[in-house]
């Protein structure tokens, strides 16, 4: 598996608009300054996009086929902005080779001018980081500057966008050209069917490059490993602290009664379900809960982060994550509600909530911060009081599950996700499952047109 321990990560459809704008005209080279946050943990270092600046034809000194040059005056003002800005770290100059159709690489020049820039921006300022990309006509090739021992060094990086339909490859990994035995795998194997059925190139998206973190693998997050598993993903990471119970059997895809028997960790007995499917694959097995910092590295790379736990505080705390690294993610519920033996909701919902979207569980009112305080403070004061007063329901109250209707629904978390990938339906952002007059899907557009405008955590 490839992987680039530095990446850049853009929100939905800016990386497509910045290819537009910038090689609309094809006679002279463009530039685009993007403002970003930067996050590093160990070796791992992404920068996450957070505004594009396209500057006016004023802006530039010269412009031309070959060469480009923006007035001072331009580049100071915004560097001053980032300073300004409380919520941006860095700037990434952006500019293209129209002249080159493929296989870009920065020139001479650029490396003299943005190693100038950078050693500038370091003696000049603090805290305020530089990366660089160049566009050809139909690839692209990116880093982030360094200084190390007083000189100013580029380290390669890797774009990702919200999904991959809207990436461009990068000049320098070339694409993993897959070798003839490996071909008659995919056509003769396991996934041969699924090949038949999202077509080939989707496939090898799915299994080359996307890393999939599941957090909370119960009746649900196991039911969605072992569907992404079968779908041809090949990296997965699963978050969950809990230990299989007899009365987990029900629902947990991979458990048997021996692991409940033994107290087996779910993330434990889920990997060694999904390893024996597909031996080849990567399987991250974490037994802690998603507060835990050993399992930010992994969070931060993650290609889509999907929450399948009915935890409140957890649910939060994923949502924070996939906003403060702009990754996209997939949220799943399901409810079933029983009054007098009799069954009065059974219901789910998939939400999908990509950065820039403009739209997380926040606004759309999928947190409940009294909840989270009871799960917070279980078996203190505060949570007993918030339980006596009847604003949460008791800690120790177990829900009723079934595995028909978690079944159901994991499988529609990854039929949305492959979606993002063919991209064969439009994409909705919330969809609702009901099994009550009778069964039915369908989107919930009140809810998206319901949430919280101008939402702090995701606007
Ligand atoms: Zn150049
Ligand atoms: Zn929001």
């Amino acid at each position: 598996m490839r992987s680039t321990a530095n990446r850049i990560r853009f929100p939905q459809g800016l990386f497509p608009e910045l290819r537009n704008r910038l090689l609309q005209d094809s006679s002279q080279e463009a530039f685009a300054l993007l403002f970003g946050q930067r996050h590093t943990i160990g070796d791992k270092t992404l920068i996450k996009v957070v505004a594009a600046h396209y500057p006016t034809v004023d802006d530039y000194e010269s412009q031309g086929l070959a060469h480009l040059s923006l007035k001072r005056e331009y580049i100071y003002a915004k560097t001053a902005e980032v300073q300004q800005r409380g919520d941006v770290d860095t700037l990434i100059d952006v500019h293209t080779h129209p002249f080159c159709p493929k296989g870009v690489a920065f020139s001479g020049v650029d490396d003299r001018d943005e190693k100038n820039f950078h050693s500038w921006l370091d003696d000049t300022l603090d805290n305020i980081h530089y990366a660089s990309i160049v566009l050809s006509q139909s690839d692209y090739a990116a880093r982030l500057w360094e200084r190390k021992n007083g000189k100013s060094t580029a380290h390669s990086a890797q774009i990702k966008t919200q999904t991959v339909v809207e990436n461009w490859p990068s000049a320098k990994e070339t694409e993993h050209a897959r070798t003839p035995k490996e071909m008659t795998e995919l056509q003769t194997g396991f996934l041969a069917r699924s090949a038949l059925a999202l077509g080939l190139d989707t496939l090898r998206q799915v299994m080359d490059n996307q890393t999939i973190t599941i957090i909370g693998v119960g009746g649900l997050g196991s039911v969605i490993a072992e569907n992404l598993i079968h779908s041809g993903f090949q990296s997965i990471h699963l978050i969950d602290p809990d230990c299989v119970e007899i009365t987990n059997l029900n629902r947990i895809v991979g458990a048997y009664y021996s692991d409940a028997e033994q107290n087996r960790l779910k993330v434990e007995v889920v990997t060694q379900h999904l390893q024996r499917i597909n031996p080849k694959a990567q399987i991250g097995a974490h037994p802690v809960g998603i507060e835990d910092e050993s399992v930010l590295p992994i969070l931060m790379h993650s290609d889509w982060l999907i929450i399948a736990t009915d935890n409140h505080f957890s649910r939060y705390k994923a949502q924070e994550l996939a906003l403060r690294f702009g990754i996209p993610l997939i949220s799943t519920g399901v409810n079933i509600s029983v009054e007098d033996e009799q069954i009065t909701d059974m219901s789910g919902e998939v939400i999908i909530a990509r950065s820039g979207d403009g739209l997380c569980l926040h606004c759309l009112g999928r947190i409940n911060p009294t909840q989270i305080a009871a799960e917070q403070h279980k078996g203190q004061f505060i949570g007993n009081e918030l339980v006596r007063r009847g604003y949460v329901s008791g800690q120790d109250v177990k829900e009723p599950a079934v595995k028909t209707l978690n079944a159901i629904v994991g499988a529609m978390a990854v039929d949305v996700l492959l979606n993002q990938y063919t991209q064969r339906q439009a994409h909705v952002p919330v969809w609702v499952y009901e099994n009550n007059g009778w069964p039915c899907f369908y989107p919930d557009n009140g809810s998206v047109l319901a949430r919280q405008k101008n939402c702090f955590h995701c606007n």
